[in-house]
């Protein structure tokens, strides 16, 4: 048989689901894959389920049903001042994971540069080389998570048409500051390239950090992409909505490579999402409240079971290194020892780095959880912790 595609071929089962089997394997606490454990708003959900069936389940016009573009509008308006044309400027696709990538297709041609930051989501690699494009990495590293400023200089370049980054950041919980999307926006303005701005974590901020989308900066608007998530946004990642605003002059083609992928996205979940966005503006301050209560709960139990806990600004996750507990190995067999000793699940954060010299001691905690999911989780790490005292952890690592 011919070989089939190398690319695919050479890429492995994304993190999130072989942990999340493991986890069912050993029937493990899963603070690995990012999903809350709780539903999101009944209004939401009410209205989805009502739009089921009102005779209106045929396809949905292509970029999105136009209650929801008009809200994808209204909430750009609403929380940053942008404003978007909903007819000519949004595009509604199947999650931001199709949004991703509808927005790389969009502007990459075959041997273009795109700079992308490390740590990263897991699909933004894999696509910027099936279209043929060169990726251009630059490192972020813990615990500081400093944007090197020298090195994205150096990594734009006459070749660079794109760059794409994310804040509120999976899996480090930054939150990039007015002065560093400055930085971001000279450089996108001086190689005249586009940026696409992954923003599903933009409610999902803490302790007064405000998330501050690109497109606001000057001479940003018609340069970037900016997606958000319904996933994250109302706590209803399996229903994946994701919406991406641009300008008139992108979202031609933004709407060609959607057409493409999926063509549509299901009107009855449209309809919903748009109730959401339209919400008072109590949900959202609710949200991060919520979950920062959730972080913190989590932070503290990892903190005093002896993790060392890097603060997070925003998302759903906390990144710990293990090494003050005393365990020597890397990343991958302290989340598998977790998950089948203390039967709990962290995702290895190598898995958000594209080369092996990734620093290979930290885990990423989700706290999208229920507080008793919390405490039975750090109870447990408790009690492995307590089992195995005085003997190394590196004895177990395999
Ligand atoms: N980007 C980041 C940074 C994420 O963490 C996720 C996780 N869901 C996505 C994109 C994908 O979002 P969606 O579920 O809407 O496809
Ligand atoms: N975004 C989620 C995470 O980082 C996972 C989404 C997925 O499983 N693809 O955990």
């Amino acid at each position: 048989m011919k070989p089939q595609n190398d690319l695919l071929s050479a890429t492995g089962t994304t993190i999130f689901t072989v942990m999340s089997a493991l986890a069912v394997q050993h029937g493990a606490i899963n603070l690995g894959q990012g999903f809350p454990d709780y539903d999101g708003p009944d209004d939401v959900i009410e209205a989805a389920a009502a739009a089921l069936k009102d005779g209106r389940n045929q396809y949905p016009p292509l970029t999105g049903v136009p209650e929801l573009r008009a809200a994808v509008a209204a909430h750009n308006k609403r929380f940053y001042g942008i404003e978007a044309d909903p007819n000519s400027e949004v595009i509604v696709t199947s999650g931001a994971t199709e949004a991703i990538t509808a927005c790389l297709m969009a502007v990459l041609n075959p041997g273009d540069e795109c700079v992308l930051i490390e740590p990263l989501y897991d699909t933004y690699l894999p696509v910027v080389r099936m279209l043929g494009a060169i990726p251009k990495l630059v490192r972020l590293s813990p615990p500081k998570w400093e944007l090197p400023r020298a090195e994205l200089a150096a990594a734009f370049g006459p070749k660079t048409k794109a760059i794409l980054f994310n804040t509120p950041m999976n899996p480090t919980g930054k939150v990039f500051t007015s002065a560093e999307l400055a930085f971001l926006a000279s450089l996108v303005e001086k190689h005249d390239a586009y940026a696409i701005c992954d923003e599903v974590y933009e409610h999902l901020t803490f302790d007064g950090w405000k998330h501050i989308p690109l497109m606001t900066l000057p001479g940003m608007r018609e340069r970037c992409m900016r997606i958000g998530s319904a996933g994250k946004t109302f706590s209803l990642t399996g229903w994946k909505v994701g919406y991406i605003t641009c300008d008139r002059s992108l979202a031609p083609n933004v709407a060609k490579a959607h057409q493409n992928l999926t063509f549509t996205t299901p009107p009855n979940l449209q309809r919903g999402v748009a109730v959401g966005l339209a919400k008072e503006d109590a949900y959202f301050e609710g949200l991060s409240t919520s979950l920062q209560a959730r972080r913190d709960r989590l932070a503290k139990g990892l903190a005093e079971l002896g993790f060392g806990v890097l603060p997070t600004q925003g998302s759903y996750f906390i990144t710990t290194d293990f090494r003050p507990l005393g365990f020597n190995g890397d990343d991958v067999a302290f989340c598998r020892m977790l998950t089948e000793e203390a039967k709990v699940t962290a995702i290895p954060v190598t898995a958000f780095y594209a080369s092996a010299d990734a620093p290979s001691h930290y885990a990423r905690f989700a706290f999208c959880k229920g507080e008793a999911v919390i405490d039975a989780a750090l109870e447990r790490m408790r009690n492995w912790l307590a089992s195995r005292s005085g003997r190394q952890l590196t004895a177990v690592a395999g």
